[in-house]
């Protein structure tokens, strides 16, 4: 079992891997940055959203812009901040003009996310919106009928709790979403006082160090792997302080 700091130093080693990935052509050669997350790398509870915006890409933190202001509000009515928690996304790059993540996009990013999960190891995972919904549970059931339920995921080698919620863009903009998000949010204190989870049995072999890991997306009480392409991605210089300043 790795401690904690063992787990934050593969987790910056992960993140200089991601800040030079071009996987997806398109999305390296129009981000500014990669936005790998940010936060407590030691975290209970863990955010996943969809992708970065303009303010994102530019200040290479996630959720800054208006939906993360939401977010922090949110946070602070259930008595935490941003330095309790972790938050990342689907996908670590802007798409241009905030379209949608493509499905390749989701794929080649998605080996990121789960090494996140896997070395931070939360005990609750809020799925922001229907991309990380769908991705996390590995099935296509939207958002509207998922959202403040729990179910309990193996994702990689960690069981987890999943709680999606609608993503805080959403509720921007309607008022009876933004209810319910705070709702939803307002049962987040009970669902982190649970015991935590029942992990899985250790795999046999433990994973090199900082190299992406096959994603797994696992229905309730079941592990169905899904192999994907690993990428070697060289190593760039040291990351800049200010996305590692939590972990
Ligand atoms: N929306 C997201 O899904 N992620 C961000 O980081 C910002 C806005």
């Amino acid at each position: 079992m790795s401690t904690s700091a063992e787990r934050r130093d593969e987790l910056t080693s992960v993140f200089t891997h991601a800040r030079a990935c071009t996987r997806c052509p398109q999305l390296a050669s129009t981000r500014t940055q990669v936005v790998f997350g940010a936060g407590n790398a030691d975290a209970d509870l863990m955010f996943v959203g969809e992708a970065p915006g303009a303010k994102e890409d530019e200040r290479g933190i996630p959720f800054v812009g208006a939906s993360g202001k939401l977010l922090d509000g949110l946070l602070e009515e259930v008595g935490l901040v941003r330095a309790d928690v972790f938050i990342g996304n689907v996908l670590k790059c802007r798409p241009p003009d905030n379209r949608d993540p493509l499905p390749a996009e989701i794929e080649n990013c998605s080996t990121y996310l789960l090494r996140q999960v896997e070395l931070i190891r939360p005990r609750v995972i809020c799925t922001l919106g229907n991309f990380s919904t769908k991705l996390l549970r590995g099935d296509p059931t939207g958002i509207s009928t998922l959202h403040g339920r729990t179910e309990i995921l193996t994702i990689g080698c960690c069981a987890v709790r999943l709680y999606p919620l609608f993503h805080p863009a959403a509720a921007l903009y309607t008022r009876s979403l933004l209810d319910t998000l705070r709702e939803d949010f307002a049962r987040l204190p009970a669902l982190l006082a649970l015991d935590p989870p029942v992990q899985p049995e250790p795999a046999a072999a433990p994973r090199a160090a900082a190299s992406p890991a096959p994603m797994v997306a696992a229905v309730p009480g079941e592990i169905e792997p899904e192999a994907h392409a690993t990428a070697t991605v060289p190593a760039t210089e040291e990351p800049e302080p200010e996305q590692l300043d939590l972990f």
